[in-house]
């Protein structure tokens, strides 16, 4: 056949040729069509561009009527042309007519027309048009000529993707590639952020498509294969940096795909056809992505984002760039996109010019969103296929609040949210004249805001924010940031900054709550089916003492001369309670036998987090000097929902009214024993929540540091006495249990509470 004769490497070679000419898009395309359809020997050869009203519409064509040019267009899923966008696979039928999807247009005169190749135009995965040849008899194509068209379509994908086809269009709409697109995720930390785009794993843009010199390109790729070979195989050999569990699944992925023959060999043919090494290897992801997308199988989709890194990183070795992101020169108002991220990683950030954070997986309670939210970065999670839809650069709005995200944003919708960014801004002034003003009722009662920190980065906040104190420490943050245990020395000079920025405040150290989704890469643990009610937490503190011990040295050091505040995590049973008591009292034996100075004051504290503690509340409250609500856990284990699991998190109301009777009780109790009691979940920061906390007798509140000025307005509006008076029957025992958000937000309402 004439068409291999020439050959596919011709046609790319006089391509090179049309994109450099000096011409206009439109002559380009004609021009390209015309070669094409030459090239290939068919009658016919048609371009159709994805608009971003959905509909494909015909940009060039030769052997068509030219006045269907820019006239004729299908809705994705519709026709042939329309399948093929919407499956992102070619079609190739000797046939057309008798393909069910066949639609006929008149105005193109192809009913002369009888076989027909289509594919589509891809990029990064996304369909933006459909090339086609046609002949008048009935041949097939054969897998060459499929392969050249598929090739072919990369040029034109990069010229769609470059803009040059913007002006041609005759609708005035958009071409898809611009159009305004909102995703859907979860809300992992509050706030709105405007910026720009800046992927975190940067794609390598793939601009040189067209080999010179074919031989060269093969070298360079066998050596380029051969060095993601071995730098795959270091890192699985770096104990430090695979670990085990997840991470080290998906390094083995890695390997295996890197040694696979078959995906090398794709690469290899797309090689032969003309291409670059580099465009070769995205026209094999291409490829892969597309087919691996319609896959239901999440088996498979979630091996497809390994594929994807591991192609990223082959281009990079390609390129000659190193691995990584580019936090150092990214633009002010960066935008970051992930896949996912430690809380390490986004750390590395420079921390002022980071607007927001997009994360297609994670849990609103892992850690890169816990660290997020405490550097007040706006974020959203579980946002599909985020990544594959930006490019670098791209215009993105991050609604934390609401848990979604603009992407390349309408005008309207864009001054919508720079009018509620003002507004928040506003709000923002009016707290900041609050700091100094206390957190005291209309009636005169003195609630005491803390706030919640675990990292360096935390502690300007201290004065920042008005807060009294730090109601919970995380220590875990500091060993999960971590790439190795943290020596009892590093921890008592970090506890001792802490201690120094907090000045006159109390500080409450929580010993170290690991496990669940909290992962130190450095400790071995087995997988677990259930690992929130796993071994975490102080179950791990107290089977493996000397861990809890070198960290309770290193406080008590860091706090000499100072007072020291501790709290355990998790309790289920009391006796554990006594037996980490007992562990400090013998280290404070230890160190005074050795002359050391100890801490002026000592105060243990118990988590109340497992509903089993609450059962015992008496005995407990006999032995401990403060306690403290996790919220997040008790509710988690309340009502038996996973915290992370965003199918279920938010099913139950934590204001139902079994919710507030279990933690009335609590409330009392301490109040009767004259316990103080704290409660530092999530909750706290919530206005309306803790208007709530504030009607059944919690007076201290510990929260992310941003909301510490949106409550103290809050509780600046209440009068408590009316407030538990008005709240107290809602949660009294009657036949209907009331539904005390609604209720409670009339009540707030018609008392100017601002919530
Ligand atoms: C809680 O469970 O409410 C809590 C404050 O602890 P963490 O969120 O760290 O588990
Ligand atoms: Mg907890």
């Amino acid at each position: 056949m004439r068409a291999s004769l020439i050959g596919p490497r011709v046609l790319l070679r006089r391509l090179r040729e049309v994109m450099a000419e000096p011409i206009s898009p439109q002559d380009r395309l004609d021009k390209i069509v015309v070669l094409i359809a030459s090239n290939m020997v068919t009658e016919v050869c048609s371009i159709y561009v994805l608009r971003s009203d959905n509909l494909l519409e015909l940009y060039a064509t030769e052997g068509l009527k030219r006045e269907a040019v820019h006239l004729t267009n299908l809705c994705v899923g519709e026709g042939l042309v329309g399948t093929i966008a919407a499956d992102a696979h070619p079609l190739n039928l000797s046939e057309a007519q008798s393909h069910p999807a066949f639609a006929y247009r008149p105005e193109t005169g192809e009913d002369q027309f009888h076989s027909f190749l289509g594919v589509p135009i891809l990029r990064a995965g996304r369909t933006l048009g459909v090339l086609v040849v046609q002949n008048k008899t009935q041949r097939s194509y054969n897998e060459e000529e499929v392969e050249a068209l598929q090739t072919t379509a990369m040029v034109l994908a990069e010229m769609i993707a470059a803009g040059e086809l913007e002006e041609i269009g005759k609708t005035g709409v958009d071409l898809d590639l611009l159009r305004p697109v909102a995703l859907e995720g979860a809300s992992f930390a509050e706030g709105i952020g405007l910026g720009h785009v800046v992927l975190h794993d940067p794609r390598v843009v793939v601009t040189d498509l067209i080999a010179e010199d074919s031989e060269h390109e093969r070298t360079r790729l066998d050596e380029a294969i051969n060095n993601l070979r071995l730098s795959v195989d270091r890192l699985l050999d770096d104990s430090k940096i695979a670990g085990s569990g997840e991470h080290r699944a998906i390094l083995e992925a890695y390997r295996m795909f890197a040694h696979d023959r078959g995906w090398v060999r794709r690469i290899r043919e797309a090689l032969d056809a003309g291409l670059t090494a580099e465009a070769a290897v995205e026209r094999v992801q291409n490829d892969t992505r597309a087919r691996m997308m319609r896959s239901m199988d999440p088996y498979l989709r979630e091996r497809l984002h390994d594929l994807d890194d591991l192609a990223n990183r082959l281009l990079r070795e390609l390129v000659g760039r190193p691995h990584g992101h580019s936090a150092g020169n990214m633009h002010r108002d960066a935008v970051i996109v992930a896949r996912n991220m430690g809380a390490a990683e986004l750390l590395d950030y420079q921390h002022g010019s980071v607007r927001g954070l997009i994360l297609e997986e994670g849990a609103p309670t892992s850690h890169v969103a816990i660290v997020a939210r405490s550097l007040g970065i706006p974020t959203v999670g579980q946002a599909e296929n985020a990544t594959a839809l930006v490019e670098d650069g791209d215009a993105i709005i991050v609604d934390g609040d609401a848990g979604t995200v603009h992407l390349r944003p309408a005008a309207d919708v864009e001054a919508a949210y720079a009018e509620k960014v003002r507004f928040r801004a506003k709000r923002q002034e009016e707290y900041q004249q609050l700091i100094s003003q206390p957190a005291q009722t209309l009636d005169g009662a003195i609630v005491d805001l803390l706030m919640n920190a675990g990292l360096l980065v935390d502690l300007p906040n201290v004065e920042a924010s008005g807060a009294v104190g730090i109601g919970l420490f995380r220590t875990e943050l500091q060993f999960m940031v971590a790439s190795r245990f943290p020596r009892m020395t590093e921890q008592r000079n970090f506890y001792a900054q802490v201690l120094d920025a907090a000045g006159s405040r109390p500080v409450t150290f929580r010993s170290i709550d690991v496990g669940g989704d909290k992962v130190l890469p450095f400790l071995r643990t087995s997988p677990e089916e259930n690992p929130a009610m796993g071994w975490r937490a102080i179950r791990i503190s107290l089977d493996r003492p000397s861990l809890l011990r070198t960290q309770v040295r290193a406080l008590l050091h860091a706090a000499a001369r100072r007072d020291l505040r501790l709290m355990f995590p998790m309790l289920t049973e009391v006796e554990e309670f006594d037996q980490a008591r007992e562990l400090v009292e013998a280290e404070i034996r230890h160190l005074t036998k050795f002359g050391h100075v100890v801490p002026k004051s000592l105060k243990l504290g118990a988590m109340v987090e497992v509903p089993s503690l609450v059962f015992q509340i008496d005995e407990l409250l006999q032995r401990v000097d403060f306690i403290s609500i996790g919220s997040n856990d008790l509710m988690q284990f309340f009502m038996a929902v996973d915290r992370g699991n965003t199918r279920v998190a938010n099913r139950y109301d934590t204001l139902s009214v079994p919710f507030l009777r279990l933690l009335r009780q609590i409330a009392r109790k301490a109040d009767e024993y004259n316990v103080p009691v704290t409660l530092c979940g999530e909750i706290a920061g919530r206005p309306l929540d803790a208007l709530a906390l504030l009607a059944i007798g919690y007076t201290k509140l510990s929260m992310t540091p941003a909301s510490i000025g949106p409550i103290k307005s809050m509780v600046r509006a209440v009068d408590l006495e009316d407030l538990k008076k008005t709240i107290s029957p809602l949660i009294g025992v009657s036949d209907d249990l009331s539904d005390v958000r609604t209720e409670l937000a009339a009540y707030a309402k018609a008392h100017r509470i601002p919530i």
